[in-house]
């Protein structure tokens, strides 16, 4: 897409620090990073939602971001790494070119998620998953 800063780094048109390319995907670290070696993993092809994005494609850029989270352990001797994907503007999405975050983590690195654990009312949780699961099934079939 013409206006995507995403588009523009894996045409070359800005620069980058590039970690890992192949036909479906393009690695390089974030500018902004939470702990050094901090990358993201994007398709080549630009979808904004991960939802639209084909399964090889997504398959591929959940093995790479895996793969990129042991390197930043076995080479940098982090303790381990999170996953991440803020998929919609609510839930953090700024750059609007879907995009896995690897984040190298260590036992005492200072950085903490705020993940607030609600609980379910009796009935609550079962008749959510219900209505859910039925959605999920007409949507994935
Ligand atoms: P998100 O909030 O999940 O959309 O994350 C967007 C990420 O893209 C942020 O962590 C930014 O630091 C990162 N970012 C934005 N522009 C660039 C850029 N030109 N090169 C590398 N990372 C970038
Ligand atoms: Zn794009």
């Amino acid at each position: 897409m013409a206006d995507c800063i995403f588009c523009k780094i894996i045409a070359g048109e800005i620069p980058a620090a590039k970690v890992y390319e192949d036909e479906l995907v393009f690695a390089f670290l974030d500018i902004g990073p939470i702990n050094f070696g901090h990358t993201l993993v994007i398709p080549k092809e630009h979808h904004e939602s991960s939802a639209t994005i084909p399964e090889t494609t997504a398959g591929r850029m959940f093995r790479v971001g895996a793969r990129i989270g042991i390197a930043l352990k076995r080479k940098f001797e982090w303790d381990a790494f999170n996953l991440h994907l803020a998929d919609g503007t609510a839930a953090g999405q700024v750059v609007m070119h879907a995009h896995l975050h690897v984040i190298p983590r260590g036992v005492e690195d200072g950085f903490h998620w705020n993940w607030r654990q609600l609980r379910y009312e009796e009935g609550k949780a079962a008749e959510i998953a219900r209505e859910l699961s039925m959605r999920v099934a007409a949507d994935l079939n």
